[in-house]
């Protein structure tokens, strides 16, 4: 079964601490060793994909940048070694290249290696180069999905990417540009209303990106949610709108996703609430929101727009139950007590 192929390996983990020369000639043969291309999703590793797991489980060694969470580090083997390569935004703590040659010279020396990134290797994770550079040293190598963060911020806060009639379509894009400067993106198509737009490495540039944006024609009413920690305990976030997500990515510091769109409405609730009581208020804040779709006319009429301080609002807590949706509710609370069991 396919879990040989990555288990069993682990017991050689011991052998790598001794020195691995980086570098060697290039198109050299390359060792029985293998590099596994691994998205950690967003930090939660429930999100982990099985195939993940089952690779971890057998790594000899993991090659790991900063956003993976110490839990999914925690799945590796005990005696696997674990080399942090963390990226942060004012210098790389080692420089692409130097990533490239380690994996390719550890695959050499025969190992399973894992190098494991947050969420997706191929969204914004520069797992390309690092494919490319296993490519050109003739080192296999695989690559393993993960959860990408826009996914499970959004999947947390109940506020889907596309939606019938308000988002047709989703965008990632990124929000990184050097100090002072805005990224260089198609400001145009993306100010178009009924759809969503995720950026990436975002924050800090949040309000040069909103106001571009309002210029290209998106309305400053549109809604928009802050996801930081996505999956994480410690997540937060922040419903806003266009107009006031400058002022509202204040005060975080990530990682965070900048979501814009008409269906970001739907964001049901503030910071998950602890488990338990707080199970049931986000079921029951459901039918709620609900209940706003259907009415006729704009598709998110109940859309409230920010707190007049700063505009930076946690989501309110959803509104009490009204009468419109007994079905939904109940629906909703068997489900729970379903679930609860
Ligand atoms: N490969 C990653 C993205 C890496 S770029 C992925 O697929 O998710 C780094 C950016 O990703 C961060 O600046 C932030 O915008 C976002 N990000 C990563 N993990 C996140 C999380 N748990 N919550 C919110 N945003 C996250």
């Amino acid at each position: 079964m396919a879990a040989d192929r990555y288990q069993g390996r682990a017991s050689r983990a011991g052998d790598i601490r001794r020195l691995v020369v980086l570098g060697g000639e290039r198109g050299a043969a390359a060792g029985a060793g293998k590099v596994w291309l691994v998205g950690a999703g967003p930090g939660d590793p429930d999100l982990l994909t099985i195939k993940a797991l089952k690779v971890l489980q057998g790594a000899d060694v993991v090659v790991h940048d900063g956003l993976v969470s110490e839990a999914v580090l925690a799945l590796a083997p005990g005696g696997a070694r674990r080399i942090s390569v963390a990226k942060r935004k004012s210098r790389h703590a080692y420089p692409q290249e130097e990533i490239n040659r380690m994996l390719v010279a550890f695959a050499r020396e025969g190992l399973a290696v894992v190098r494991l990134k947050g969420g997706d290797a191929f969204v914004f994770g520069r797992g390309g180069e690092e494919l490319e550079a296993c490519r050109a040293a003739g080192v296999d190598c695989d690559v393993i999905p993960g959860v990408t963060a826009a996914l499970a911020a959004s999947a947390a806060a109940g506020a889907p990417l596309t939606h019938r009639g308000a988002a047709q379509s989703v965008t990632f894009v990124t929000g990184h540009a050097r100090a002072g400067e805005t990224p260089d993106l198609d400001w145009l198509s993306l100010a178009r209303a009924n759809q969503t737009v995720v950026i990436y490495m975002g924050l800090s540039n949040a309000g040069d990106i909103a106001a571009r944006l309002i210029a290209q024609g998106r309305e400053g009413s549109t809604p928009a949610l802050i996801v930081e920690n996505a999956s994480l305990p410690g997540e937060r976030r922040v419903l806003t709108t266009l107009n006031q997500l400058g002022a509202a990515a204040r005060g975080l510091d990530g990682p965070a996703l900048l979501i814009v769109g008409e269906a970001m409405a739907m964001a049901a609730a503030s910071s998950p609430p602890p488990l338990g009581e707080g199970d049931r208020e986000a079921v029951e804040g459901a039918p709620a929101l609900l209940q706003h779709r259907r009415q006729a006319g704009a598709p998110f009429p109940g859309f409230a727009g920010t707190s007049p301080k700063g505009g930076r609002e946690r989501v309110p807590s959803p509104p009490p139950l009204g009468e419109g949706d007994p079905e939904g509710v109940e629906g909703a609370a068997r489900s729970a007590a379903r679930f609860a069991r």
